[in-house]
C-alpha cells in the first residue's frame, strides 16, 4: 500500500486534522507513506511532516498556489498519484480538502469515501468506518478500484509525532491545467481569533440560545479562553446574527468531535446533536431538566447558565493556576 496524504496549512502552520490524519496512515504500518504540500513557500514544512510519519514530501511551491483554491490543488495530486502510482489518498475535512478531494476523484476516476471516522488495514485490505443513520450505527466501507480516497472527519486522530526523521524532499513541477487558471481569489478577510478553530479544538464551548442575548456569548468565549478551547454555536443563534456561521455546529454547519464538548443553553435538537455527538465527553448546562440535550450528556448540569458558567470559569481559572 503505498499512502499520499494531502496537507492542509493555514500561513506558516500545519493544520492538525491533516497531521492526524498522517499520523493514522504512518500508523497502519503498511507500505510508503508521503505527503504533499501545496502553496507558495511550503518547503519550510516539509521537515514538520518528517515528524508525523511521512518518509516522502512531494512540494509543489509556487505564489500563484498560495490562494487557498481547489482546481490548482486537484492538478498537483493528479499529477502525483499518477506518477507515482500511490493507491490511496487520504484528505482530513475542511472547505478546501472535501473540495479537493471531490475534484480529485472526478479527475483520476477514483472512488472516495467521505465523512470517515476511522481506517483499519484488515487482511491486507483498507477498511474505512463511517458513522450512518444520524450517527447511531457506524458501517464498515470499502473501495471497489485504485486509487481509494479517504476523507476523515474532523478531530478524528490525534496528531501524534511518530519519529524524528528527515523526510526525503520531492519539488513537483508545477502544470496548471487552463482552467485551473480562471478562477482568481480577490480578496481574503482574516477572522481575528485567538483560539484553536472549531475544527481543530480539543474542547469546544458553545452556546445557544439560552444565552439570551449576542453579547452573552462572552461568557462562553471567556470559558473556552480558560479550557483552551474553541466556541461552537447552534443554527438558532447563527440565524439570529448573535454568532458567525463559521461556529455553527450541526447538520447544516460542522461536524467535530472534540475530546470535550461544552453545551451552554443549548437544547440539544438533533440536527444540532448530529453535529457533536461523537465527541469524548458532552457536559450540558440548562435550566431544563427535560431538555432533550441531558439524553445524550455525560454531564448535566441543570440550572442558569448565568450563574454556573462565570463560576465555572473561574473554578477553571484557578484550577490551571
Ligand atoms: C434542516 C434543518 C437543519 C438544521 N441544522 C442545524 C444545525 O446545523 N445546527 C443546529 O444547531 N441546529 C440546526 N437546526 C435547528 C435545530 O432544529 C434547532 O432549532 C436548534 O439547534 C436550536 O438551537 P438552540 O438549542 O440554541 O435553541 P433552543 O432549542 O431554543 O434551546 C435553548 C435552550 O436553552 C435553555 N435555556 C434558556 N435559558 C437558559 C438559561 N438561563 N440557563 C440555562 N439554559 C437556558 C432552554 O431550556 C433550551 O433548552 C436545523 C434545523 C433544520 C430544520
Amino acid at each position: 500500500m503505498s499512502v499520499l496524504v494531502f496537507l492542509e496549512h493555514h500561513g506558516s502552520e500545519l493544520q492538525r486534522g491533516s497531521l492526524g490524519v498522517l499520523s493514522k496512515a504512518a500508523s497502519l504500518g503498511h507500505g510508503e507513506v508521503a505527503a504533499v504540500l501545496v502553496g507558495g513557500g511550503v518547503k519550510a514544512l516539509a521537515s514538520e511532516a518528517g515528524t508525523f510519519g511521512a518518509g516522502k514530501v512531494f512540494v509543489a511551491e509556487d505564489e500563484t498556489l498560495e490562494p487557498p483554491l481547489p482546481q490548482p490543488r486537484v492538478d498537483v495530486l493528479a499529477k502525483v498519484v499518477r506518477d507515482d502510482g500511490f493507491d490511496t489518498v487520504m484528505f482530513a475535512n475542511s472547505v478546501l480538502a472535501a473540495d479537493v478531494a471531490a475534484g480529485l476523484a472526478a479527475r483520476i476516476d477514483a472512488g472516495l469515501n467521505w465523512d470517515l471516522v476511522d481506517v483499519e488495514s484488515r487482511d491486507g485490505a483498507l477498511v474505512g468506518k463511517r458513522p450512518a443513520l444520524q450517527d447511531s450505527v457506524v458501517v464498515d466501507v470499502g473501495w471497489r478500484s485504485t486509487p481509494r480516497l479517504a476523507l476523515f472527519r474532523a478531530g478524528s486522530f490525534d496528531a501524534a509525532p511518530t519519529s524524528a526523521v528527515e523526510p526525503q524532499v520531492e519539488d513537483v513541477a508545477v502544470e496548471l491545467e487552463e482552467h485551473s487558471r480562471s478562477a482568481k481569489v480577490v480578496s481574503q478577510e482574516q477572522e481575528s481569533s485567538s483560539g484553536p478553530s472549531i475544527e481543530d479544538a480539543d474542547v469546544i464551548v458553545a452556546g445557544g440560545r439560552g444565552l439570551g442575548a449576542p453579547e452573552n456569548f462572552t461568557l462562553a468565549e471567556e470559558l473556552a479562553r480558560a479550557l483552551g478551547g474553541a466556541v461552537g454555536a447552534t443554527r438558532a443563534v447563527v440565524d439570529a446574527g448573535w454568532y458567525p456561521y463559521a461556529a455553527q455546529v450541526g447538520q447544516t454547519g460542522k461536524t467535530v468531535s472534540p475530546k470535550l464538548y461544552v453545551a451552554v443553553g443549548i437544547s440539544g435538537a438533533i440536527q444540532h446533536k448530529v453535529g457533536m455527538q461523537s465527541s469524548g465527553t458532552i457536559v450540558a448546562i440548562n435550566k431544563d431538566p427535560h431538555a432533550p440535550i441531558f439524553e445524550f450528556a455525560d454531564l448535566g448540569v441543570v440550572g442558569d447558565l448565568h450563574s454556573i458558567v462565570p463560576k465555572l470559569t473561574e473554578l477553571v481559572r484557578s484550577a490551571r493556576g
